[in-house]
């Protein structure tokens, strides 16, 4: 699959234990991807010591929510999501400069639990970047298979946007077998992603979500 580009992302981490072993791997790589952390995770010493190799090492850091937990599209308390998206920012401080976001997905499905209209008029008025995905390999449900999803993914688009998780699931052992396979593959690694899953840029509204947005 020569000429076809990938973006790699790492949610729900930083995973002390984890986290250096893929830092490491992409490294001998000379790969870069965008690291999408949870707040609770870097609201410790050995989570922010990660977060300061994650940009050491080059490469792209994002807000992924504080618990990871709320739905943001069906949720109540709207004062609860605003929350979710303001306690990880002001963790990564200096190192959150470019306000990258994405949302929690449950599972990740791209439906309207995933984004409500005052999150997104916030995200929008703040200057955030919101970055969606078109990959999801499951890596969580196959430790050792997703390798081939993954590629599966990348042969069927131009350019993909994986989703994988920097968790102590196993999975990441295989990154090193995958990265090899997909080099293999001729694919390109980038840090940027494809326009259509970028709906909002520095809080310029660029692409119209109202498949994922609920009106609360
Ligand atoms: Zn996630």
């Amino acid at each position: 699959m020569p000429g076809k580009k990938v973006s790699l992302t790492f949610d729900n981490g930083p995973t002390p234990g984890v986290t250096e072993a893929v830092l490491d791997t992409l490294s001998r790589h000379g790969i870069a991807a965008t690291f999408f952390v949870v707040g609770e995770n870097i609201d410790n010493p050995a989570g922010r010591a990660l977060i300061d190799r994650i940009v050491a090492d080059g490469h792209r850091l994002g807000n992924h929510t504080y618990t990871h937990t709320v739905l943001f599209g069906a949720e109540p308390d709207q004062a609860k999501v605003i929350g979710e998206i303001e306690r990880t920012q002001a963790l990564l401080g200096d190192l959150g400069s470019e306000r990258l976001f994405r949302p929690y997905g449950g599972g990740g499905h791209l439906d309207k639990r995933v984004m409500s209209r005052t999150a997104y008029e916030y995200l929008s008025a703040n200057g955030y970047t919101m970055v969606l995905w078109n990959s999801i390999p499951e890596d969580w449900l196959n430790p050792d298979g997703w390798p081939d999803t993954a590629r599966a993914q990348i042969a069927a688009q131009e350019w993909t946007v994986t989703v994988i998780h920097d968790l102590p699931t196993g999975a990441m052992e295989s990154l090193d077998r995958f990265l090899l396979a997909a080099r293999e593959d001729g694919v390109e690694f980038r840090t940027d992603f494809p326009g259509e899953l970028v709906p909002l840029v520095a809080g310029e509204r660029k692409v119209a979500i109202e498949a994922i947005l609920s009106e609360r």
